[in-house]
């Protein structure tokens, strides 16, 4: 077995197997994190590689917290536990950013690992108030999915919450607009994956975006829907991440990215084309 290595929700580093042997089939399995930084980055991927344990930015550390609230948020709303209250489920997100920035590397200073505390708390608190009274008949959160795509390819992905015949994804941080959520490799990647699990497709995706604004924090769930044809472009994209991975393709992400950037590279200040400012 290769070892590789993906970006988890909110910018978590985690290491995952890349290949498994699946009896005499040798299966290319690859995440939609991984398939997502790859397709951003080539350099970020290599370099993740490398990292002992985990990497992160402050803004990828205030999404994971969120994301982290959120989990517990529909644990309690699927019934198995009891729901958190207010004070809980922001005390959930704030102790999981604490133990990240923790035990990750990343190149903030104190002053600002504490404003990214201050800010993750104030964007779960957002989120309670202005998305979580719309997320009803939650049936899972962060499940695993898998789905065979073709070409000796499996995808593997984890989502926050699914519904009823509808799959969401957290964002934080920027704002999204619609054209970003109606092309969010993300959702093609949830709508693939959600179809092999359930046999049919999800009536919608969404995207639920909190966003920094001056003086706090906002948030508003964008739906949308994908096409024949994007689940189509997806797969081929996928295909050639594989291939690409495979041969060892080096390229940047294109200047003026906005993940190339101290705010959400976790590797900056390792980056051999970029970063160091
Ligand atoms: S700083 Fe930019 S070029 Fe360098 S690894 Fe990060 S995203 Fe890639």
């Amino acid at each position: 077995m290769r070892a590789g290595i993906g970006v988890a929700k909110g910018g978590e580093e985690v290491k995952e197997p890349r290949y498994d042997e699946l009896g005499a089939t040798t299966l290319k399995r690859i995440s939609n994190s991984t398939h997502r930084t790859f397709a951003m980055c080539a350099e970020r991927y290599w370099l993740l590689q490398d990292v002992e344990e985990r990497a992160t930015t402050m803004a990828l550390a205030i999404g994971s917290a969120v994301a982290k609230g959120v989990e517990f948020d529909n644990r309690g709303k699927i019934g198995r536990e009891n729901a958190r209250s207010l004070g809980q489920l922001l005390e959930i997100s704030e102790s999981y950013f604490a133990a990240l920035v923790e035990e990750s590397e990343h190149a903030a200073s104190v002053w600002e690992v504490e404003r990214a505390r201050d800010d993750a708390v104030a964007a779960m608190r957002c989120y309670l108030a202005e998305i979580s009274p719309k997320v009803l008949h939650v049936v899972a959160t962060e499940k695993s999915f898998r789905a065979r795509i073709g070409h000796g390819i499996e995808l593997v992905g984890r989502m926050d919450t699914v519904c009823d015949a509808e799959v969401r994804d957290i964002k934080t941080g920027r704002r999204w607009r619609d054209e970003d959520a109606h092309r969010s490799l993300q959702l093609t990647d949830y709508d693939l994956l959600f179809e092999a699990e359930y046999e049919t497709r999800p009536r919608v995706l969404w995207i639920d975006s909190v966003y920094r604004v001056s003086g706090g924090w906002r948030a508003r769930a964008i739906p949308t829907h994908r096409s024949q044809g994007q689940r189509a472009r997806f797969v081929e994209s996928v295909r050639r991440t594989v291939a690409s991975i495979e041969s060892g393709a080096q390229h940047a992400a294109p200047e003026g990215a906005w993940w190339c950037s101290r705010e959400y590279c976790p590797v900056w200040q390792r980056c051999r084309v970029r970063g160091w400012d």
